[in-house]
């Protein structure tokens, strides 16, 4: 048998010219997006005031299995893609386990994540339109860089509302988008009819992420032909993430490799859906029995705890309801979580997915079982692994570990989805052994809970 390489590398010609919409592939569709105001399911006219043309008629597309990547959006994916898979022979060795395990890193590019897939995407789009402005939110910062990058290269003014803490904390992501030429605003600002009633109410609040979504939604609608984006969550932004497993697919084929398990971490769940996407198409219609693990954390368990229910988007209630695993969009997790995966809700493809049973498994874990499987890939493979992205790693080391006990030389693949060069403060926590594990009590959950809307 030929020798898998530690690198398995794509060459420009195999990136691939499609993405992939799962939604043609499944039997039962997520539920419609509701109209806040009336409770009814939105249009693609409702859709177009808030979000561009083309990523409202993705949003929307149920038929299409495969959607042409335009050729400027392929010509941007070339600079930094296709991405290589990795076999992480040092991990496995160090584990001493028969396993054999993969990652696909999503972390080279500047802004560090596989957010800028979807990032390029849209403002290729909002472009076409002819859009003058974009504006978005972000908490740890990385949507805010990758969009960053995008408008610059496609030329288009980009508004940022950052969390406040965040902002003060993280002031290299947010050095990094002015560089790029974003205009970053700490949220809640005096910008936004929003922001100053929130900052009336409590001025010395440090924001939240809901917050920073209503204010750069509010900027949006108002604005002279002005749209949002947004980085997770809706179903335009998995087609756009499918890139992932598209050519994870075509890597594995090379070899002949078949997966057993797919395991990603889900924050709004658009990298874990990309990467599992062509597969979960394919275990649909019976041709692999793939198992899909999605791991989040557990300071905010929407897959694991949460209720599957119609929700609100974001804190201000601006933006349509989705039907979705939630917490509620009141729920706001503790001060002291600092692995990221912090939103309350989760992708209505991916809540769809696992609430039929294509997707196998949810698994929340605690920050220390994450840092601590953080740092074990680092000092064995060598990268430095973002915090969100190290729940997938210690859900992999906990499969090659059972693999160890039963022998079984099981095929693991991961999402690596980012680089952990932004968030060395949580590392010096860590390491200092400040960071603690954080219980959420069924009371905060309740509370949660008592912040869903009534629907019947
Ligand atoms: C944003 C982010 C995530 C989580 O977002 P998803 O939409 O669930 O993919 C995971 N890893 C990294 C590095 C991120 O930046």
């Amino acid at each position: 048998m030929t020798k898998i390489p530690y690198k398995i590398y794509l060459s420009e010609d195999e990136m691939p010219k499609q993405w992939y919409n799962i939604k043609a592939d499944m039997k039962t569709q997520p539920a419609p997006f509701l109209n806040p105001a009336t409770l009814k399911p939105v249009t693609a006219d409702d859709l177009k005031q808030i979000f561009c043309e083309d990523a409202v008629d993705q949003e929307m597309n149920k038929t299409d299995r495969f959607i042409d990547i335009p050729e400027e959006i392929r010509s941007f994916y070339r600079m930094y893609r296709p991405s290589a898979l990795v076999r992480a022979y040092c991990l496995e060795e160090k584990l001493g386990t028969p396993a054999k395990i993969y990652y696909k890193y999503e972390g080279t590019n500047t802004s560090g994540s596989h957010k800028l897939n979807s990032a390029v995407a849209q403002v290729y789009y909002a472009k076409k339109q002819g859009i003058k402005s974009l504006t978005t939110e972000t908490g740890a910062g990385q949507w805010g860089t990758a969009l960053a990058m995008a408008g610059a290269y496609f030329d288009i003014p980009i508004k940022v509302f950052m969390v406040k803490v965040s902002a003060e904390q993280k002031p290299y992501r947010k050095a990094v988008m002015e560089t790029y030429g974003a205009e970053v605003i700490p949220s809640p600002s005096d910008t936004t009819e929003t922001g100053r009633r929130i900052l009336k109410e409590n001025p010395n609040t440090g924001g939240s992420l809901g917050c920073a979504i209503s204010e750069a939604v509010e900027e949006a609608v108002k604005g002279d032909n002005c749209r949002y984006v947004l980085g997770s969550v809706l179903d335009h932004v998995l087609l756009h993430q499918s890139v992932i497993g598209l050519e994870t697919k075509t890597a594995l084929e090379k070899y002949d490799i078949k997966p057993d398990i797919i395991i990603g971490c889900v924050g709004g769940g658009s990298n874990f859906g990309g990467l599992i996407g062509i597969f979960a198409g394919e275990k649909i219609q019976g041709k692999n029995n793939i198992k899909f693990i999605a791991v989040e954390s557990s300071s905010c368990p929407s897959m694991t705890r949460g209720l599957f229910a119609y929700d609100y988007c974001d804190t201000g209630k601006m933006t349509p309801l989705a039907k979705m695993y939630t917490l509620g969009s009141g729920f706001i997790p503790s001060p002291n979580h600092a692995g990221g995966l912090r939103y309350h809700g989760m992708s209505p493809i991916v809540s769809e997915l696992y609430h039929q049973g294509i997707i196998d498994e949810a698994r929340a874990l605690t920050q220390k079982q994450v840092f601590e499987a953080a740092t074990l890939f680092a000092k064995s493979e060598g990268i430095l692994p973002a915090p969100e992205s190290s729940h997938a790693i210690r859900a992999a080391i906990d499969e090659a570990v059972k693999c160890r006990e039963t022998n079984e030389a099981k095929t693991i693949v991961f999402g690596l989805t980012g680089t952990g060069y932004f968030d060395l403060a949580a590392y010096m926590k860590y390491n200092s052994g400040e960071l603690t594990d954080i219980e959420v009590t069924n009371e905060a959950l309740e509370a949660g809970f008592a912040s869903l809307p009534k629907i019947d």
